[in-house]
């Protein structure tokens, strides 16, 4: 037999043609294994077998007690809850109550110390003649008493000036403010506490020509002279009172 000779080229060619059969093949092997290995099925979990269900048992008497108690308790809690809600919703109602009744003087209040109240001075006015005239003005209108906003306009004061002096008034014991609901807004009425002594009231006093004006101190026992038991004071009194009753 006649060995053919093939030449390099050719050889090389199949060799290459060869090595790619190889892997192809084995590619295809991978993948069946692949396929059934997936097939198989897994063997299925014996399904647990169904708990018997015993007897109930009868309670017992201290586990009656024990779950007499939980009840107790837990009906405290929901009466302690109630209660709790009850003031918190009283507490927010309060609050918003306050809110709606608030004023500028509740805000003045906070904002300045007692002393910067009592103290309050507006710039170039006679504190005490302004505290004077406005004391007459508010004791004209006696226990009724004045809205605050009147008297502003009547002194032309600004809102801010007028509530400061209102609170200086009340702090020093002159006045009183009561909270007043007017036209749906709320607002103060001043009532006079102290009304100021006027000078005619004095005119007709039996002590500015009393001849023992000297010696009367209200410490004398009787019958040294005292406004105490003197009867020309009371007899001035009484008249100015039946005066001012006409
Ligand atoms: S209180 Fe009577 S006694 Fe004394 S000064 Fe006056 S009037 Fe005179």
């Amino acid at each position: 037999m006649v060995k053919k000779e093939i030449d390099p080229e050719t050889a090389s060619q199949i060799k290459k043609e060869l090595a790619e059969l190889r892997t192809q093949l084995e590619i295809q092997k991978k993948t069946k294994k692949k396929q059934a290995k997936s097939k198989q099925v897994k063997p299925k979990k014996k399904p647990a077998k169904s708990k018997q269900v015993k007897p109930k048992k009868k309670p017992t008497k201290a586990q009656l007690e024990k779950a007499k108690k939980i009840a107790k308790a837990e009906r405290e809690k929901a009466k302690k809850e109630a209660q709790a809600e009850k003031e918190k919703a009283e507490a927010e109602a309060k609050a918003k109550k306050e809110a709606a009744e608030r004023t500028h003087e509740d805000d003045l209040e906070e904002q300045f110390s007692d002393e910067q109240i009592r103290n309050f001075q507006i710039e170039k006015m006679d504190m005490d003649k302004l505290t004077n005239k406005v004391c007459e003005i508010i004791a004209d209108y006696e226990d009724n008493g004045m809205l605050q906003s009147d008297l502003w306009k009547k002194l032309k004061l600004n809102s801010r000036d007028g509530s400061r002096l209102a609170l200086r008034l009340e702090r020093r014991g002159l006045i009183t403010r009561e909270k007043i609901l007017k036209k749906g807004r709320w607002t103060y009425k001043l009532i006079i506490e102290q009304a100021p002594i006027k000078l005619e009231s004095l005119i007709d006093s039996p002590c500015l020509t009393c001849p023992v004006e000297q010696k009367c101190d209200f410490e004398n026992a009787y019958p040294e002279p005292s406004p105490l038991h003197c009867q020309l004071i009371e007899d001035w009194v009484a008249v100015d009172f039946s005066k001012k009753k006409k």
